[in-house]
């Protein structure tokens, strides 16, 4: 498969539709456990990141400058955490298709995992510690290996999706070590982290839009 600009452009129109209705699950997880903003912040990042992206030229832009008007207008548009952990995940995915007008089924799975690596980077969380790092990181692992078996890229990302499930599934069981609820000890056990829940929302969202 071949990734334009345009489909790029439907990607985060998608996810933006996704994030809208998602927002209260997301905001009742993170009330349980951190602010109850996160539903919020993800709706709003991303209406933002599809309206800029949607204004480009797909004539005069390539993936990269898609990954990064998200990036700009995601980190104005989100006060929360994961305002900056999104945004850098979007450079360096923007940065990881750099110079290709439209992307490969192996650019897709490169700027996937640019992502998660940005993710982590940026917060300096660790697989584990109760984060949105616990779906990506195996979401990745899991892209890329399926993509070095030969799989095509819908393949690629159901697995991504699968273990980003299971990954934030897991997270009921950890003890939070970063973000706000790194506050609130074992009472956290037993609840699923916000941000590893919409990474599944963005993984499943992002997998349905390559679905055709
Ligand atoms: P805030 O906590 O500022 O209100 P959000 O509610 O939008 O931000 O996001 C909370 C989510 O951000 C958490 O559920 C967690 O998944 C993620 N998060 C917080 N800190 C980190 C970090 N250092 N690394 C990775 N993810 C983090
Ligand atoms: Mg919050
Ligand atoms: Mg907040």
């Amino acid at each position: 498969m071949q990734v334009d600009v345009v489909r790029l452009q439907e990607m985060f129109g998608a996810i933006a539709q996704a994030m809208a209705r998602e927002k209260e699950r997301l905001c009742e997880l993170d009330g349980v456990i951190g602010d109850a903003d996160h539903g919020i912040a993800m709706e709003l990042g991303f209406s933002a990141a599809a309206k800029a992206v949607a204004a480009l030229d797909p004539a005069t832009s390539d993936p990269t400058a898609v990954f990064n008007t998200a990036a700009k207008s995601f980190l104005s548009a989100v006060g929360a955490s994961s305002g900056p952990l999104y945004a850098t995940a979007f450079m360096r995915a923007g940065a990881a298709v750099k110079g290709k007008p439209s992307l490969t089924d192996g650019d897709m799975i490169d700027a996937f995992e640019a992502m998660a690596k940005g993710i982590q980077d940026r917060g300096k969380a660790e697989p584990g510690e109760k984060t949105m790092v616990d779906a990506w990181a195996p979401a990745a692992a899991a892209a890329r290996s399926a993509q070095l078996e030969g799989k095509p890229l819908v393949a690629c990302l159901e697995a991504a999706l699968d273990a980003a499930t299971k990954g934030a599934e897991a997270t009921k069981d950890m003890i939070a070590a970063k973000g706000r609820s790194s506050r609130l000890g074992d009472r956290v056990i037993g609840h699923m982290d916000p941000g590893a829940a919409s990474a599944v929302v963005l993984i499943d969202t992002i997998a349905r839009s390559f679905d055709a």
